[in-house]
């Protein structure tokens, strides 16, 4: 797809600075286009804004002005995060001009087959696995997305003889056009970020678009396990690639309680997996599947396997204090993610939850439940949260202010052999600038224990 020529003369709204908007701007700049970059934030510090205008990009700061398409544009690139009810993007609708993310703009400049991860739960821990596999077995991988590294610029650097694998959320997945990647990986469907979307069709259907353009040469890795995802995946025209935790499988990727299989042969011994809970083992299956595609050994998939033990904030294990262990799951930003990492344990748990309130229901917990032994309710939902608890018979319940405190009483009610647990169900932002730093405020608390 890429044409070096392709944006030249061309005239494009860069709506949305940050990294991606600027990292687009740059590239489209550099092509030949007619670049103008819009960004609500104020002019008074905003460095990129600066950056930019010293390459003679023209930068409007400070607001979304609707009459900035009135300049005639061919083609918005917008940061993923803006919504659909953006004025600028309203009115950019209308009138029929292409709005893409980033995603689609890394796709038409990249030289490397892309392996394009998306999904609920899951997409950073399979992007990260997937990577350390492909790096380990040669295979000279390059990681972009959410992760961090920006689509576009990752797409710049890439060589034919590379792969990108490029964790894409629905935002980003909204925004695509002609996007094909090589190999797509679907990790499961779960009602999320209905706010940005509309509804949960819109939501599925902006993840479907990861393998609308995919032919019989390209592979879909897709949760078999979860029904309510055929009807979006169920025009593709890829190669489906089902995975299954519900036993050997002669298709796909599949395992049981001893083994993976590939296409119905024992593949990997389960023993040798470091990486807790059910849920990773999907993303491990989904990790293998797309690792086997792209002709990887088994040895070095069993070696990266035997290894990794996962990523920062998702299940991560902090530390064990007189036989207390300490796990941070501050990434578990909705229910699907806290129900997972409950049912990794057995043992009595003491849950820290509750966070920004999107007025989403607590009910799919309750089944999980029943080893959690106290909960300490935490932010903007520590009420409707300690209601929950209440309902599911859980006694000792309680709430906390701060971490420090959270985590003081949470050690306070501990007995030898307990889990306590940091796995919100909840967003952060209530409290905090993200998930990141509330792990690590978490990881800070326990430490000081
Ligand atoms: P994402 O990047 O999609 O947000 P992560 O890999 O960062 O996913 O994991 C986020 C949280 O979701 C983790 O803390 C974990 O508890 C949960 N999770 C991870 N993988 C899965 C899965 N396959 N199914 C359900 N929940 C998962």
């Amino acid at each position: 797809m890429n044409h070096p020529d392709q944006f030249s003369g061309m005239k494009i709204l860069v709506l949305g600075l940050a990294k991606s908007g600027f990292a687009a701007a740059t590239m489209l700049h550099e092509a030949g286009a007619k670049v103008v970059v819009n960004d609500a934030s104020p002019e008074e510090g905003n460095q990129e804004a600066h950056l930019l205008r010293e390459k003679g990009i023209e930068v409007i700061c400070g607001g979304h002005p609707p009459q900035i398409l009135d300049d005639g544009f061919d083609l918005l690139v917008k940061n993923p995060g803006i919504p659909y009810t953006n004025t600028v993007i309203e009115k950019a609708e209308q009138r029929g001009i292409p709005i893409w993310t980033e995603v689609e703009l890394a796709y038409r400049i990249s030289e490397a087959p892309i392996i394009a991860v998306t999904g609920s739960n899951g997409k950073t821990t399979t992007t990260t696995l997937l990577y350390h596999i492909l790096n380990i077995g040669g295979k000279k991988p390059l990681i972009a997305g959410n992760i961090g590294t920006v689509a576009t610029s990752v797409a710049q650097e890439a060589h034919a003889d590379q792969l990108i694998v490029m964790e894409v959320s629905s935002f980003q997945l909204a925004g695509t056009e002609a996007f094909q990647p090589n190999i797509a990986i679907w990790t499961n469907l779960y009602d999320a970020h209905l706010d940005y979307h509309g509804s949960p069709y819109a939501y599925a259907k902006a993840k479907a678009n990861i393998t609308k353009n995919q032919t019989a040469d390209d592979y879909l890795i897709y949760n078999a396990d979860q029904p309510e995802l055929y009807e979006h995946i169920n025009s593709s025209n890829a190669t489906m690639v089902p995975f299954s935790l519900s036993g050997r499988s002669e298709s796909g990727i599949s395992a049981d309680e001893q083994f993976i299989y590939w296409m119905g042969e024992p593949y990997v011994d389960r023993a040798m997996i470091k990486l807790p809970g059910k849920h990773n083992l999907e993303n491990i299956l989904a990790a293998t599947a797309a690792a086997i595609l792209v002709d990887c050994d088994k040895e070095t998939v069993e070696s990266v396997l035997s290894s990794f033990t996962g990523v920062r904030h998702r299940m991560q294990f902090v530390k064990e204090i007189k036989g207390r262990k300490f796990y941070n799951d501050s990434k578990a930003t909705n229910t699907l993610a806290t129900k997972s990492a409950l049912s990794s344990f057995e043992v009595p748990t003491i849950l820290i939850a509750g966070g920004l309130d999107r007025g989403h229901s607590f009910e799919e917990l309750r089944e999980h439940m029943d080893h959690v032994k106290s909960v300490i309710a935490v932010g903007e939902t520590a009420e409707r949260f300690q209601e929950f608890a209440s309902s599911c018979g859980i006694s000792q319940i309680s709430v906390a202010e701060t971490m420090d405190d959270a985590i003081q009483q949470a050690y306070g009610q501990s007995a030898v052999g307990d889990i306590i647990l940091l796995s919100p169900a909840c967003a952060s932002w209530d409290q905090y600038k993200n998930f990141e730093q509330r792990g690590d405020a978490f990881i800070d608390a326990v430490m000081k224990l």
